[in-house]
């Protein structure tokens, strides 16, 4: 049985990570500090003998106990109003948090997958993104402590594979969604859900012609696995390419939430990414991966939940 420590195992993402790794047979270890992530999230694996929670900041020090196969890195604050708010947190985890996981791959001789991000792309300059494109990331910007540091992360992770021979993989994320968002986490898709179901204005920033495109937890998750079971070094970009720009995506929750709430528009925050579509070109080819949960089909299983947390339903 191969034991996996998930680093922000109990925000959104490393929460439906535990849980899979736990189905395909793995011993799994949470690491978190509860900066964004929840247990909430992890409560239904309390009595679970595979699970264990380390409530612990990875930016310090991270100490496991036994032998570790697989190491997930996924702690950082993720949505853009969590970064800004946690700015030097998210720099920290981003290379002190990052660089004490690769120490533990090494010291364990672990795999090590590091959480990687489509802002590394910034405002894209190609359309759509693929691996070899650099980037267009304004340093100095609001933004840029998190793109930064996901770039510090994805350098020191080549870096420790290059130097000390450590596996690692790196999967670019691309926006995600689905049950356990927060629904104040200022993203997009939980804006506009809450302020739908509440009767509240929809705040679209700027024109709303900028886009994104949206892929559904469960995809992502069995993209993250294949690229760990693989043998790519290099950056997978990881996403659904089916775009829509923020106004469409707007009016598409509203027919599916049934809303009366009013469109209303509010600045574009500085450097928010004008396009954004992954080219999943090389998952398909290295990873035999494609999502297959439509944007319906998954909006309306994410709606279910928030109706669910905001004790609509
Ligand atoms: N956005 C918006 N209204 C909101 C929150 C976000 O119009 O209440 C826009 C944001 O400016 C961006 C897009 O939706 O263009 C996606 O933003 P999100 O914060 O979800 O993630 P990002 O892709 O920017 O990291």
């Amino acid at each position: 049985m191969p034991t996996t420590v998930v680093t922000g195992g109990a925000g959104f993402l490393g929460s439906h990570l535990c849980d899979y790794l736990l189905e395909k047979g793995h011993k799994v270890i949470c690491i978190d500090n509860l900066c964004t992530g929840r247990m909430a999230n992890v409560e239904h694996l309390a009595k679970n003998d595979n699970f264990l929670f380390l409530h612990s900041d990875v930016s310090g020090f991270i100490q496991v106990d036994g032998p570790v196969d697989y190491i997930l890195h996924f702690a950082s604050p993720a949505s853009p109003i969590d970064y800004l708010k946690l700015p030097i947190q998210t720099l920290k985890v981003g290379s002190l948090g990052t660089h004490n996981a690769l120490g533990l791959a090494k010291a364990k001789g672990a795999r090590f997958l590091l959480a990687s991000t489509s802002e590394v792309y910034g405002d894209p300059a190609v359309h759509p993104q693929t691996e070899d494109y650099w980037g267009h990331v304004n340093p100095i910007g609001p933004r840029g402590v998190y793109d930064e540091a996901k770039r510090f992360a994805e350098a020191i992770t080549m870096a420790y594979h290059r130097t000390h021979g450590i596996e690692t993989r790196i999967v670019r994320i691309f926006n995600t969604y689905g049950p356990r968002m927060r629904i104040d986490d200022g993203r997009a898709l939980p804006s506009f859900l809450s302020q739908m179901l509440k009767g509240e204005d929809i705040t679209v920033f700027g024109d709303g012609q900028q886009t994104r495109s949206f892929c559904f937890v469960s995809d992502l998750v069995n993209g993250i696995y294949r690229l760990l079971m693989s043998d790519e070094i290099e950056p997978v970009n990881i996403g659904n390419p089916e775009e829509i720009s923020i106004q469409d995506f707007a009016k598409e929750l509203k027919e599916l939430t049934g809303s009366c709430s009013k469109i209303v528009h509010r600045p574009l925050p500085v450097d928010d990414p004008k396009v954004r579509r992954p080219d999943i070109t090389k998952a398909k080819a290295c990873l035999g991966w494609e999502p297959v949960v439509s944007r319906r089909e998954g909006l309306t299983k994410t709606i279910a939940y928030f109706r669910g947390e905001l004790g609509l339903s």
